[in-house]
């Protein structure tokens, strides 16, 4: 927990939000500026600064495992799996969190 870390006000409902996916690792929101047709992130409950920081091999494992599950719970088939690792690379918020981008407004393929 970071007290001033907006995801961690999320994961702890200081900030009302509806949470698309959840269980005992993660929660799943909708992205406030969506980049694709579906724009889904998936967050872990503790604070993990970035993927740099995250050292638990046992959490990583259930991360990924909770992206099938979250896209799975709203029906995606087909979607792609981004996590932006340092601000040089995009990072804006500094709790881990792996984005889910599905649907037709879907950019070029990296
Ligand atoms: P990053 O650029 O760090 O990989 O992704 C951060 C994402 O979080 C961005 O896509 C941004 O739109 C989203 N975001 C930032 N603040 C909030 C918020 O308060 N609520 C939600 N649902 N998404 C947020
Ligand atoms: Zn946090």
């Amino acid at each position: 927990m970071s007290t001033d870390c907006i995801f961690c006000k999320i994961v702890n409902k200081e900030i009302p939000s509806n949470f698309v996916y959840e269980n005992e690792d993660v929660i799943a929101i909708n992205d406030l500026h969506p980049q694709a047709e579906t724009h889904v992130l998936v967050i872990p409950k503790i604070h993990v600064a970035s993927l740099a920081e995250l050292e638990d091999v046992n959490l990583m494992g259930r991360l990924l495992q909770s992206v099938k599950e979250t896209a799975k719970a709203i029906g995606l088939t087909d979607y792609r799996t981004i996590i932006n690792t340092g601000a040089g690379a995009g990072q804006t918020v500094f709790h881990l969190h792996i984005h889910i981008l599905s649907g037709k407004n879907l950019k070029e393929k990296l």
